[in-house]
């Protein structure tokens, strides 16, 4: 169905390398998300690629007051330096709202006029995100006098595959496994799968490398990607950090925030987690120092290749 892209159109490995760090300002930035950081700038750093920061601030009803900002001093001061200026997804309505017309020209998108409960109710199973899978009730057109609340996306039960650098291959059936997914809520915002896929695409990503909580999104990432004419950029997943519950590090599971006068430590410690040999000598360097050591010895082959990793809070 989707299809103008065969499977095999990825970036090309001659394309200059493009990586980017995505962080949503729904609060401060924590160790979480401090690894993702850390591997996507040294994987670009190591290519001789550049560096964006894209602010995942679509969702304006979960953003914090300030919290961008804070990322982006965080940043700063743990010595991050990012290339070209920082995209903001709240001023991107328009491309958002063009691609979604285009999907729907082409047929792919349709109106669906379901509530929550109507879903809960015809749904039949689980969908691979913890939600449910679309029970496809407005997928031939809306019942009469329904009026249209959300935008979905077709889609199809052909094996959806790709290799991911860390997790290698992965392969979902969208319509078993997540069902006709939402392009524009109920709300009237842009879900989080479009903006990512078009920003990706308008900042020329090759690469992205985060966090393994998003690689069940991949596979609706791609498929957009193909709806749309886009190339596929590489993906690596790395294993999240995860607390002494085993849930998560996030803001809804109490991360503590990084803390500036903090950021050697934090730094070599996000080092070791991701599985680099971190010299001794590396915990009392400055921050210049624990970068120079990263940019000289980054190893990629030394990422670890689970999804999740015990990780408790520093003292
Ligand atoms: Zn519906």
């Amino acid at each position: 169905m989707c299809n103008k892209i065969q499977p095999a159109d990825q970036v090309s490995d001659a394309q200059h390398y493009r990586g980017r760090f995505a962080p949503s300002p729904t609060g401060a930035l924590h160790f979480g998300s401090l690894i993702a950081a850390v591997a996507s700038y040294l994987d670009a750093r190591a290519h001789g690629g550049e560096w964006l920061v894209r602010m995942e601030d679509v969702d304006a009803e979960r953003n914090i007051p300030g919290a961008a900002d804070d990322i982006l001093r965080t940043l700063d001061a743990f010595g991050f330096a990012r290339d070209g200026e920082v995209l903001w997804q709240s001023t991107r309505d328009d491309a958002y709202a063009a691609a979604l017309a285009e999907l729907n020209a082409a047929g792919l998108a349709y109106p669906c006029a379901c509530s929550r409960k109507e879903i809960a109710a015809r749904a039949k199973r689980p969908a691979i995100d913890g939600s449910l899978v679309y029970p496809g009730t407005c997928r031939e057109g809306l019942a009469s006098g329904a009026a249209p609340r959300a935008w979905r996306l077709r889609v199809d039960n052909v094996p959806l595959a790709f290799v991911d650098r860390l997790q290698g291959e992965v392969v979902q059936h969208l319509e078993d496994d997540v069902g006709d997914f939402v392009l524009r809520r109920a709300d009237g915002l842009f879900a989080y799968q479009l903006a990512v896929v078009v920003d990706d695409h308008f900042q020329g990503i090759t690469d992205v490398v985060r966090g393994a909580d998003l690689l069940a999104s991949t596979p609706r990432q791609i498929w957009l990607q193909r709806c749309l004419g886009y190339p596929t950029p590489r993906y690596a997943h790395l294993p999240v950090a995860t607390n002494t519950a085993g849930e998560k590090w996030s803001k809804q599971t109490l991360a503590p925030a990084l803390e500036s006068g903090k950021a050697a430590a934090e730094l070599v410690r996000a080092l070791a987690f991701l599985g680099q040999s971190v010299p001794v000598e590396l915990s009392r360097a400055t921050v210049a120092e624990v970068w120079e050591w990263a940019l000289g010895h980054w190893s990629f082959t030394a990422l670890p290749r689970q999804t999740a990793i015990s990780a408790p809070a520093a003292a």
